[in-house]
């Protein structure tokens, strides 16, 4: 099978840090929680990594409190200029701990440390870097002379992406002057409580930014607080529904990016082997717990046969296990629950009869692992074809024209992304005008930057992040 054995390439976990406990951040200190505490275990091995302290629903009312306080003496009335310092601070503090965090975030996430090293946290950064540059020129951004911020932001986000789903809340908020309470989520929420060591470094003023660890209720509870004034949610759209009934009525401006079910279309005039490396980073890339992952391939059916034969050999090549490897392309599924999830999922696959094929690779016998899987001969009916997996598992359909292409993409009630493999460049302006999807990416997959607004169209969700559009979500206009 494979063509090169490679040696273990371990990376030290030391760097990570680690402490027993943490604790939530309120109003510049660490605070004793008065929730349940948690513990938050590395998927790749089931062992505990740390208990953390977690709020409850007086601790929420004390942070946003200390946010309000923070808005109306400090952080509104502050310059751009100045706070445009205290991004810029916070983006070379990521950056100065990168290593750390990085192993940090393979430790509770279980994702590659090759992702979490060369992707999260230096795209986490670059969000930082790239906020503070608008921080003092909010009135060039198009929404007219002196935009305002609106005050405190309730933030929530899920562990697939723990550092950067923060960066993307918090860097837009800061930088048009609003004040930030975060949720992490349960099952990954070490790396946000060292960005809170970042703030307390940067000597950002107390109650700017607040983390409360902790589950659901206190995302709801932190939602539906009366002196909230913004939300964003990024997470399933199960949760994003029952967030936009909650606030219904309300004045809160709401953001919700939500879940996906990506078409990555494949035309017989595309390069293919190419296109087989964009097909295997757009599901494989962070175990397929990427909202934006291209689930479904759509294959032109005259070169299906041949390029199921190339993806099934790369596949095979990938290598699965210890996450903190440097050489591990694919490494735990985040929790048990995800991967009762994707089991689940394949099998109604199996049932609703879709053809498995899954790689041949060793799996370990601790952790929640689960090997990549390709399903071939799959119908737009099945659940496969229907539902966000959210694991390594491809759904494999065939088109003929591009017009059917077209169809079979937009057939989901989602659309956040797309891709397009081919090498005429009027078909891919076509294709991106009729794809139902807020991302488009051509030849390429998973390009993510932070001048580039992404969110969705349906059950998607609303609202962009990133970009001049995003600055927006969190501006009274
Ligand atoms: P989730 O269950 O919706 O959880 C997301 C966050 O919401 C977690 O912090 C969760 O806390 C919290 N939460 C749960 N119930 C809540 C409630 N009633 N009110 C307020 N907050 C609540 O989603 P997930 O399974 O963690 O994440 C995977 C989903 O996120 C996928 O569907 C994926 O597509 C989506 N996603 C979307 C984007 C995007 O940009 N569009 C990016 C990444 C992920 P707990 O951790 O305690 O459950
Ligand atoms: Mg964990």
């Amino acid at each position: 099978m494979g063509i090169f054995e490679y040696a273990p390439a371990p990376e030290s976990r030391d760097l990570a840090n680690l402490k027993s406990h943490y604790r939530p951040f309120v109003n510049g200190e660490f605070v004793d929680g008065s929730g349940e505490p948690l513990k938050t275990i590395n998927p790749a091995t089931e062992e505990v990594l740390a208990e953390v302290g977690t709020a409850s629903v007086s601790d929420v009312d004390i942070a946003v409190k200390a946010a309000r306080k923070a808005y109306d003496n400090v952080w509104s009335k502050m310059p751009g200029s100045e706070r445009a310092k205290y991004l810029f601070r916070i983006a070379r503090l990521i950056q100065e701990r990168s290593r750390e965090l990085a192993v940090l975030e393979s430790l509770d996430n279980g994702k590659p440390i090759k992702e979490s090293r060369d992707s999260d946290v230096p795209t986490a950064a670059a969000h930082f870097f790239y906020h503070a540059g608008w921080a003092d020129k909010l009135e060039y951004a198009g929404y007219g002379p002196n935009p305002k911020p609106l005050g405190v932001a309730g933030q929530v986000i899920p562990w697939n992406f723990p550092l950067l789903m923060l960066a993307w809340k918090i860097a837009p908020a800061l930088a048009t002057g609003n004040t930030v309470v975060l949720k992490p989520a349960e099952t990954t929420p070490l790396t946000a409580l060292v960005f809170a060591e970042i703030c307390q470094q940067a000597e950002l003023p107390p109650g700017v930014v607040n983390i409360l660890p902790g589950a659901g209720d206190i995302g709801a509870a932190l939602v539906g607080h009366g002196d909230v004034n913004k939300v964003a949610f990024t997470g399933s759209t199960e949760v994003g529904k029952a967030i936009q009934r909650q606030i219904a009525g309300t004045a809160k401006k709401l953001t919700l990016e939500l879940g996906g079910k990506a078409a990555n279309v494949v035309f017989d005039d595309a390069p293919l082997d190419q296109a087989v490396e964009g097909i295997v980073n757009g599901i494989f890339f962070n175990q397929g717990h990427v909202c934006c992952a291209g689930s479904r391939l759509l294959v032109q059916e005259s070169i299906a046969g041949e390029l199921l034969e190339k993806l099934r050999y790369r596949v095979s090549t990938l290598r699965l296990g210890d996450p903190l490897d440097k050489n591990t392309d694919i490494g735990a599924i985040n929790s048990a629950e995800q991967l009762a999830k994707i089991k689940g999922l394949v099998e109604s696959g199996d049932a609703e009869g879709a053809q498995r094929w899954t790689s041949p690779c060793p799996v370990p016998e601790r952790g929640f692992f689960f090997a990549p899987t390709v399903f071939s001969d799959v119908q737009q009916s099945m659940r496969i074809a229907r539902e966000e997996i959210f694991g390594p598992v491809l759904s494999v359909l065939t088109f003929r024209t591009p017009d059917e292409a077209v169809t079979k993409a937009n057939n989901t009630p989602y659309g956040l992304s797309a891709g397009i493999w081919t090498e005429k460049g009027s078909r891919i302006l076509w294709m991106a005008n009729q794809l139902r999807a807020g991302v488009v990416w051509a030849n390429t997959f998973n390009r993510f930057d932070p001048a580039a607004p992404f969110g969705g169209y349906q059950e998607s969700g609303f609202g962009r992040e990133g970009g001049r559009t995003g600055l927006e979500a969190y501006l009274d206009v």
